[in-house]
């Protein structure tokens, strides 16, 4: 299928590289693409980023049937741009796809998509250290229609827009609450989907750690409020002795792609990493013996975030002094150095724009 790109008359003034936040930014140019029942997908093309009109009946915003991806595009010292690994972000979606009842997207066609669109928006990839391009792709139902069922028609976007470094002042170690009255997904649920309902699932445990001078919460599962699922929306790594224990993708949780790099990085250095059931008991009795060394989230926006205090049951566990640990700062210096291209790609982890 050809991309017909319509070009803005209206260029807008591009933000300053030092001062970005995170998604409030969005670059001159989105991709769309439309799917209709028994035609597919059709009539993909660039136009300038603006609003869309639908009808107050559309499927998405009354049942929730969409899916979203989170990936970044970086400019690297010698000025070319890059994508960190975009093949697992299709992949992804259309994983997300299937367990929603969107249908699937050509994954040759959608990593093309994204190029052009990023090539068309290239002037708008920040060059000052941290920044980045993140490009947004989701899919949404827009049958106008209250009947609940997989809709009949479907739009595809692309967006994107430049961020800020996530941490302006080094890796700053965060607060978390362990949740143990709401939970974000259960076995057999959604919540290995990347999909806005479990989003709006997580919002008020959120508002509540917030309230308490959390900045996040760690979620467990969801029958027995016992084994470690994700912290906030990434996923969660500790080191307790020689171990770095992830929790097992069992259904409930999203398979992180920085998750999985980290994983590969470890393993490439020797290092012994298990993906396997952890429950916040052996957590808080590694705390007790000394043994917790490190926690740290894993995710697209912050790469690694580390965890410096744990709240559970009446219980503070603080760790590592607050401070960042050895592993969270190698794996953060590893993921950045291979996504600026300052550091060689063995993996081959890297697309080139
Ligand atoms: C996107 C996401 C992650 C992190 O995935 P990455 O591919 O590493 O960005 C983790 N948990 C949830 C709930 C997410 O939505």
């Amino acid at each position: 299928m050809e991309i017909k790109i319509e070009l803005t008359k209206n260029p807008k003034p591009k933000p300053s590289s030092e001062n970005l936040g995170f998604g409030q930014v969005f670059s001159d140019h989105m991709f769309i693409m439309e799917y209709t029942e028994g035609k597919g997908w059709h009539d993909a093309r660039i136009i300038p980023y603006g609003p869309l009109c639908y009808d107050p009946s559309i499927m998405v915003v009354h049942y929730g049937q969409t899916v979203f991806e989170g990936l970044k595009a970086y400019r690297t010292r010698n000025k070319g741009i890059v994508m960190f690994r975009p093949d697992e972000n299709i992949k992804r979606l259309n994983q997300s796809c299937d367990r929603l009842c969107i249908p699937r997207v050509d994954d040759e066609f959608t990593l093309q998509a994204m190029k052009k669109l990023v090539d068309v928006d290239r002037d708008w990839v920040p060059d000052a250290p941290g920044t980045s391009l993140y490009i947004r792709p989701f899919i949404y139902a827009t049958d106008p229609y209250l009947g609940v069922r997989p809709s009949n028609t479907y739009h595809f976007l692309i967006i994107t827009g430049p961020v800020g470094a996530y941490y302006k002042e080094g890796l700053n170690p965060v607060k978390i609450y362990v949740e143990s009255k709401y939970v974000r997904a259960v076995a057999g649920g959604i919540g290995a989907a990347k999909t806005a309902g479990n989003y709006a699932a997580s919002l008020k445990a959120q508002q509540d750690a917030k309230e308490l001078g959390y900045t996040q919460v760690l979620w467990l599962d969801g029958v027995e409020r016992k084994y470690v699922e994700e912290v906030g929306t990434m996923n969660v790594f500790f080191v307790i002795g020689d171990e770095i224990v992830t929790p097992e993708l069992n259904g409930s949780i999203l398979p992180g792609i920085t998750r999985k790099s980290c994983v590969e990085l470890l393993k490439s250095w020797g290092l012994k990493v298990s993906e396997r059931r952890i429950s916040i008991h052996e957590i808080c009795e590694a705390n007790d013996k000394g043994q917790l060394k490190e926690a740290f989230g894993t995710g697209t926006a912050a790469v690694i975030s580390p965890i410096g205090e744990l709240f559970w049951n009446g219980q503070r566990m603080i760790l590592n002094g607050g401070r960042i640990g050895e592993i969270s700062q190698r794996l953060y210096d590893e993921l950045t150095g291979i996504q600026y291209c300052e550091k060689p790609d063995p993996f081959g982890w890297i697309f080139p724009v």
